[in-house]
């Protein structure tokens, strides 16, 4: 019968030969089970036991105690593969913790970040960072490139200065599908190559209005639509008003300082999801700033020409509203309406692709908190997987604790 130290201990192929309660930590000495012959770690066949080597490793903490595993291992002459460890369940080869132990600091580092995981475990931070690539890249799957129709292209800031990464989805799908480093067109045309001869498949892609991208879909999609969607248009907007938010403060006097203290959220969000203080307060803003009331008027008129779903009535409405922002006395808003005219076409193929870039919004908001959690990333690598973890995995396996 087996004993509750073995059962609760679970290591297969193994048995306990001792165990150790020292100051710090309690150590279990393991050694084979020699009712199981030993099997190679690559191929799994069974080999003969050429000779023994023994190894520590952490595990799962038991009450206050740290524990440690000590334990000997068979390197073994396997007919296909040479002379290779043999192989166990509880522990890849060369891991200095357990796999149920770096499931559980994979899992924590989904909600915590490495510093705070690291005091947790009492690991090392680097340690508990390659634990959660090597948990992450377990769970990933790459995504085929076979069968995208509609493809969804963004920027993210990937550091301070100016380093970027190109996020790709699947828009049909709300998938991920590639993050390539950089924004230049080589950088993006990467992913059109591993395409390959699928881009034949693809027949719009909503991009920014930024060149490159517009070029790379032209060179490896040329009958693919481009949609300049409206995320990314009023996204660039917001900036706009950012520009004669800060110039509008700056010539402000101290009382009209204090009232447009606090007045970015305000007046960058929808009037709908204001609070009604939020509300009272953006009516004052608004009365008080000329300026920023036609920037702030132009906003809700620039967003309601998505409310058009006809070719005509949609170009009639960008018309428009571009003679009304170059009849400002705002230079911003001059260089905008001109950069919207010159891309009419990708605008108004909203009305033939009118393509929902919601999830793109929704994921900048999830790539913004992963990068926040991780205070300035200095690992790509890493970031690029806690970027696919957060927006491909978001119901993906919980591990038991
Ligand atoms: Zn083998």
């Amino acid at each position: 019968m087996p004993s509750i130290s073995s059962t609760i201990i679970d290591l297969p192929r193994l048995k306990i030969k001792a165990s150790e309660l020292k100051t710090d930590r309690i150590l279990i000495h393991m050694e084979p089970d020699l009712r199981f012959k030993p099997r190679c770690s690559y191929c799994e066949a069974k080999a003969h036991p050429n000779r023994n080597h023994k190894r520590e490793i952490r595990d799962l903490a038991c009450f206050q105690h740290k524990v440690y595993i000590n334990f000997t291992y068979r390197e073994i002459i396997c007919g296909q593969c040479g002379t290779v460890i043999e192989k166990f369940e509880f522990v890849t080869p060369y891991a200095r913790v357990t796999t149920r132990m770096a499931e559980a600091v994979g899992h924590l580092c989904k909600y915590m970040n490495l510093s705070e995981v690291a005091k947790y475990f009492a690991l090392d931070w680097k340690t508990v960072r390659e634990i959660d690539k090597y948990y992450i890249k377990k769970q990933l799957e790459e995504l085929p490139l076979n069968n995208i129709r509609v493809i969804g292209m963004d920027e993210v800031a990937c550091k301070k200065g100016h380093q970027y990464f190109t996020v790709i989805y699947d828009l049909e799908r709300n998938q991920l599908l590639r993050i390539v480093e950089g924004r230049t067109e080589k950088a993006v045309s990467q992913f059109f190559q591993e395409m390959g001869d699928h881009c034949k498949n693809v027949k719009a892609v909503a991009v920014d209005m930024w060149q490159p991208y517009t070029n790379v879909v032209k060179k490896y999609c040329p009958w693919a639509r481009i949609v300049y969607d409206k995320f990314h248009i009023i996204s660039n907007y917001h900036k706009i008003i950012d520009i004669v938010r800060r110039r509008e403060f700056a010539q402000a006097s101290v009382e009209g300082k204090a009232l447009l203290k606090g007045s970015r959220y305000l007046l960058l969000k929808n009037k709908g999801n204001l609070k009604e203080s939020g509300k009272d307060k953006l009516e004052n803003i608004l009365e008080y700033n000329k300026q920023l009331n036609v920037v702030y008027t132009l906003k809700e008129q620039l967003q309601a020409i998505w409310d058009n779903v006809t070719v005509p009535s949609f170009l009639s409405a960008l018309n428009q509203w571009c003679d009304m922002a170059r009849e400002t006395d705002i230079p911003e808003l001059t260089i905008f309406a001109n950069t919207l005219e010159r891309h009419t076409t990708g605008l108004i193929s909203y009305c033939l692709y009118p393509i929902n870039t919601g999830p793109i919004e929704a994921h900048n908001i999830t790539i913004n908190l992963v990068k926040r959690k991780a205070r300035g990333f200095h690992d790509n690598e890493y970031f690029k997987l806690k970027i696919f973890q957060a927006i491909n995995l978001r119901d993906g396996p919980a591990c038991q604790l």
